[in-house]
Order: C-alpha cells, then sequence, then structure tokens
C-alpha cells in the first residue's frame, strides 16, 4: 500500500517538474501518494503575515489529513516564488536559500502547534535547478520516514 503524505505546495506549475523528480527518487512501492494543498507561496503562506493566508493553509492541511488518512505533511518552498518576489527579492541563491529555510522552520513551528502531535511534519526547499534540502525538524513520533528513509534528510543532495 502506498504511503500517504499531505503536501503544501505552490500554486506555480513551475514546481511539477522538481517534485516529479523528488517522487522519483523514491523506490518503486514506496513512492507516496501526495494529497496536494495548493497555495500561492505554497509553506511561504504560513508564514508571509497575513492571518487570512495562515488559517487558510492549516485549514486546508487538516482537512487533506482527515480525508487522506494520512499522518505525514511535507512543506514547500520552491526557488523564484513569485509570492516571495521571485529570486530578484534575494540577491544571491544561497541567501534566498537561507531566507527560505529560515521560513521553512517558521512554519513547521506554526503547524507543530496546530496540528495533533502523532503528525510528522517535513520541510523541503525545492530550487528549480540542482538540490532540494529536506529539513527533517518536524518529525515528532517514532515512524520512519520516508524522505530520511532514502538519504535526503539533513541537507542530502540530488539532482
Ligand atoms: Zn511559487
Amino acid at each position: 500500500m502506498s504511503h500517504r503524505i499531505v503536501s503544501l505546495l505552490c500554486v506555480d506549475p513551475i514546481v511539477r517538474k522538481p517534485i516529479k523528480k523528488l517522487k522519483m527518487r523514491f523506490q518503486a512501492g514506496l513512492c507516496p501518494d501526495f494529497f496536494e494543498v495548493k497555495l500561492p507561496g505554497g509553506a511561504y503562506a504560513l508564514v508571509d503575515g497575513v492571518d487570512l493566508h495562515r488559517e487558510a493553509a492549516i485549514d486546508a492541511i487538516t482537512l487533506t489529513l482527515q480525508l487522506s488518512g494520512a499522518s505525514e505533511v511535507a512543506i514547500f518552498i520552491h526557488g523564484n516564488c513569485k509570492a516571495q518576489g521571485g529570486s530578484a527579492a534575494f540577491g544571491n541563491m544561497n541567501h534566498e536559500r537561507v531566507v527560505c529555510e529560515n521560513r521553512l522552520r517558521e512554519a513547521v513551528e506554526i503547524l507543530v502547534a496546530a496540528l495533533p502531535t502523532d503528525v510528522n511534519i517535513h520541510a523541503i526547499y525545492l530550487p528549480l535547478e540542482g538540490e532540494a534540502h529536506v529539513l527533517e525538524m518536524g518529525t515528532r513520533n517514532n515512524q520512519a520516514s520516508h524522505f530520511g528513509a532514502f538519504g535526503l534528510a539533513d541537507a542530502s543532495a540530488f539532482a
């Protein structure tokens, strides 16, 4: 049986390719079903300072967890996201990554407070080229992480 993960993604179709790449890293039979929640900015919707955006994200994730029966959530911020002003807003790619990862950490803290305690939360920075960066700071139970299981946890890279 496939593994179910509720994902929070940006609405921008530009994320399709890197998400497909990420899924291809999972071995056959272990490839998770992503129940996709899409909002402008993805996980940035949780931390952009607009209450309505944060509430919409939490509400959609909570509802999707219930209907999917999933106990894992993966939240994404992608590179050059227009909701954050695009890459140009950051000056360089390294700074963009650092800021986005800090935003992901903040978003995980919000979800840790808002979601049931048996839900694992993964945060992934998804550059449009190069390596994704999986942050495993929201894991709260002993379930095996499908991200960690493939060596993607803690800054592991894949092209
Ligand atoms: Zn975006």
